[in-house]
């Protein structure tokens, strides 16, 4: 124990030792974790190589269904039915599992100090070094205020199941506050008016639960009070929903006009104080000052201050995001690898590689490729840059043999001019992935899966075609299949925008809505937690308790 009532100690054992059949010891590389959300969760939930011992760090014990998120602050779900706790997962897989938080990193001694609320020593935290061979970095992001003066102080975020249930109080405290005797019409309006900051797919949703809410509950419950009410969506952009078709933008943009919804677009909060929230009017320049009731602050993520830090030493300081390669391994540090939120893949550009590309595939030296050559190194660019496909897409082409084809005419020999030209503008297609549910996941299962398989491949390093850089690995790189998204607008009514330019919106997809999430919950104790939420509020309303 060292000094000032702070608990020190050091698990300084990064491996376990094992004993084989015969007697030999094997030493198990220790895998540390840190966070046990989406990306996180389900790495664990896939992993499954004995031959390495698995420690968690996450500040919290369970994992969160954010999706449902929303619709925990309005009563609609409760947040019990939307976390699933995460011991029950560790203890059928023999993993360990620490709660604390991460709050350094240090790759050059490969530890990780952390602190966990305690509230049994004097400080109230307990601090300790960890060791690791590997670290997976699954820590997600938190709430970008952009530095706009006031927010932390006065608004509320909607990321944690604490947030949602503060929100709920918050909302049910309004309309008991403003509903008290002896108060102006001006102060019940200023009580009752709600304003969401930021018109993305979390703000939308949170707005139209509100609206919800209004208009099915409160309208029985708080009849007196009711018309003094007001939510306003303001957007700093020109539309709100700007990532998804412009058709759903529209539907979303006239549904919130017909349901009284104030929207204003192009608006961008500058200050929030405790009555009053100010926004600058693009074009105008005007900046106008609102009272409101509550807040509601949904713009964006940005990384955490340890994230901040990590990357400060590993080189990548000049960066806003961290950045991994197409393996999900960190760059610039060794044995690191970052899913979900927290990181953004690098993804390489075609033309860079090109050179290389065509010097691996021209095997017979000839400075051009043949058919066969050619066809060698097709997949492994389809592979590899996936821009490649969403070029092809947007070219309606059906493969990249018939972009060669078109670039080389009726030639046998493809020379190198001909195939930079071809390929000159895939490289406008390069995408950053979303901070979604479903990009994290599909990362957990991907890596999960590589270190399934990491012995074979260690052990027969040959890969189909290497390219420069990438050493022994031959793991495929991580690719992203997206299966679609939803957008609840409110009422019972959903946008869907699926692979394929399909679109659907209203009560149909609202259907494919719960019928998606409910089949993608974690365990079947969510989901018929949800399921017994969702059919208690069809038949009795919500619950108005604070
Ligand atoms: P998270 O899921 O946030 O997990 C981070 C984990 O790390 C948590 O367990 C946290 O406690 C832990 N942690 C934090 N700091 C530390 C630390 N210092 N040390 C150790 N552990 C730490 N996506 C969709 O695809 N569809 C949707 O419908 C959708 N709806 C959403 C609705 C809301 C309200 C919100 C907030 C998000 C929604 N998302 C949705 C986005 C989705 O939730 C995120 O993209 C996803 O959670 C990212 O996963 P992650 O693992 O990177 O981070
Ligand atoms: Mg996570
Ligand atoms: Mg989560
Ligand atoms: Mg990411
Ligand atoms: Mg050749």
């Amino acid at each position: 124990c060292s000094g000032g009532g702070l608990l020190m100690y050091s698990d300084s054992s990064p491996s376990k030792r094992t004993l084989t059949a015969d007697g030999q010891e094997i030493k198990k590389k220790k895998v540390v974790v840190l966070g046990s959300g989406w990306s996180g969760y389900s790495f664990l939930s896939h992993f499954n190589n004995p031959n390495y011992d698995v420690q968690v760090v996450s500040p919290r014990n369970f994992f969160l269904f954010t999706p449902l998120l929303p619709s925990v602050t309005n009563g609609t779900v409760e947040a019990r039915s939307i976390v699933e706790p995460i011991r029950g997962l560790m203890r059928k897989k023999g993993f360990e599992y620490t709660e604390a938080e991460c709050v350094k990193i240090d790759p050059s001694n490969k530890k990780i100090h952390c602190k966990s609320k305690d509230s049994t020593s004097l400080k109230g935290t307990t601090e300790f070094d960890m060791d690791y061979d590997i670290l997976v970095i699954a820590v997600g992001a938190k709430p970008n205020t952009f530095n706009t003066p006031g927010v932390e102080e006065h608004a509320h975020f909607l990321k944690e199941a604490d947030d949602a249930l503060k929100i709920r109080r918050s909302v049910i405290n309004c309309f008991e506050r403003a509903s008290l005797p002896d108060l102006t019409e001006e102060e019940r309006k200023k009580i009752l008016h709600f304003v969401v900051v930021g018109g993305g797919p979390t703000g939308v949703e949170f707005s139209a639960e509100l609206h919800d809410f209004l208009v099915e509950d409160v309208a029985k419950i708080y009849p007196k009070v009711q018309e003094f009410t007001r939510i306003t969506l303001l957007e700093a952009g020109d539309h709100i929903l700007n990532m998804f078709d412009k058709r759903i933008t529209a539907f979303a943009e006239e549904k919130f006009q017909r349901d009284g919804i104030d929207l204003k677009t192009k608006s961008m909060v500058v200050g929030v104080t405790a009555d009053e929230i100010s926004t600058k009017e693009r074009g105008s320049g005007e900046v106008v000052s609102e009272p409101y009731g509550m807040v509601v602050w949904s713009t964006g993520i940005g990384s955490r201050p340890v994230i901040k830090d990590f990357m400060q030493q590993i080189g990548q300081g000049q960066r806003r995001v961290l950045a991994t390669d197409e393996w999900l391994r960190v760059e610039g540090c060794d044995s690191v690898y970052a899913l979900g939120d927290t990181a953004t893949i690098n993804q390489r550009r075609v033309m860079e590689d090109i050179a290389a590309i065509f010097g691996k595939a021209d095997k017979g030296e000839t400075g051009t490729l043949n058919k066969k050559e050619f066809k060698s190194v097709v997949k492994d660019i389809c592979q590899r840059y996936p821009q490649v496909e969403l070029y092809l897409k947007k070219k309606k082409l059906r493969n990249i043999a018939n972009l060669l084809k078109s670039a080389n005419g009726d030639n046998t020999e493809l020379s190198i001019e001909t195939f930079k030209q071809a390929l000159s503008e895939v490289d406008t297609q390069m995408k950053n992935l979303p901070a979604t549910a479903q990009v994290a996941s599909q990362q957990g299962k991907y890596l999960a899966k590589c270190f399934n398989k990491m012995e074979k491949c260690e052990n027969k390093p040959e890969g189909p075609l290497r390219f420069r850089g990438e050493g022994r690995h031959r793991f495929q790189p991580f690719r992203y299949r997206h299966f679609g998204s939803f957008a609840p607008l409110g009422r019972e009514q959903t946008a869907a925008e699926l692979p394929g330019d399909w679109v659907s919106i209203g009560h149909s997809s609202q259907w494919l809505w719960y019928s998606v999430y409910a089949s993608k919950l974690v365990s079947w104790r969510t989901r018929s937690l949800v399921v017994s939420d969702w059919v208690r509020r069809f038949i009795f309303g919500r619950d108005s308790s604070s």
